[in-house]
């Protein structure tokens, strides 16, 4: 299923939500370029690759924010269909991309991975492909390695395709074996909650959502201690 966004002028996103776990795969390219990067192919990626030749674009990169079966499920697919794009994970999420146990698919009863990353991140990399450029930030807490991918300072508003840290008035799970509320909740304050307050918070599952509005609105996580 594909839906419709609010995008920052000069940015066009798409978005292809899996089914299963409601999974948001986002198709992020500059205005009038034909580069693309698609961020977190879940469970459907045949509908990305259509979505993508469509609107005749080529796929240089396929971002992950975390290594879950369900954000890294289309990585192998769009691997075969855009040899040449370069998958990219945090440094320590990047084990989760070939072991089903660690990715989670395993307990569902599939072993599903994902061919190996390209490049490994930690935070702090700008990331550019085409005119496009991501800024990559670390926020642990959801998972270890979990990071987001930012068009700080070149979009207004910014726009952050976040995964799994912060939801439309929830949080991302803490649950697994190298979740950390503590660290999910710093994540939230010091990365999230510093950028201005229009900027654009595009989940790994649900709505997009402001940051002005999560510190107003956000149960789990209040912009104000
Ligand atoms: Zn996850």
């Amino acid at each position: 299923m594909t839906k419709v966004v609010p995008v920052p002028e000069g940015l066009e996103v798409d978005v292809v939500v899996s089914p299963l776990f409601e999974e948001n795969c986002y198709l992020v390219r500059v205005a009038g370029s034909r580069t693309a990067v698609v961020i977190d192919p879940g469970l459907d990626a045949e509908s990305v690759a259509e979505l993508v030749t469509s609107r005749q674009l080529e796929v240089a990169a396929i971002l992950n924010t975390h290594g879950h079966a369900d954000h890294i499920a289309g990585n192998e697919f769009l691997k075969r269909c855009w040899p040449g794009a370069e998958l990219v994970i945090g440094r320590d999420d990047a084990n989760k991309l070939t072991d089903p146990i660690a990715n989670l698919s395993a307990p569902f009863g599939v072993s599903l991975i994902s061919p190996p990353a390209d490049r490994q991140v930690v935070g702090g990399e700008e990331l550019a492909y085409g005119p496009l450029r991501l800024l990559v930030q670390a926020t642990p807490g959801h998972s270890r390695g979990h990071v987001v991918f930012s068009t700080e300072p070149t979009t207004s508003p910014a726009a952050i395709f976040g995964g799994d840290v912060l939801f439309r008035e929830s949080v991302g799970r803490t649950d697994f074996p190298d979740g950390d509320a503590a660290a999910l909740a710093t994540s939230i304050r010091s990365v999230l909650y510093t950028c201005p307050d229009d900027t654009i918070v595009y989940p790994g599952h649900g709505p997009p959502t402001t940051v002005g509005h999560e510190k107003r609105a956000n149960p789990f996580v209040p912009g104000a201690l």
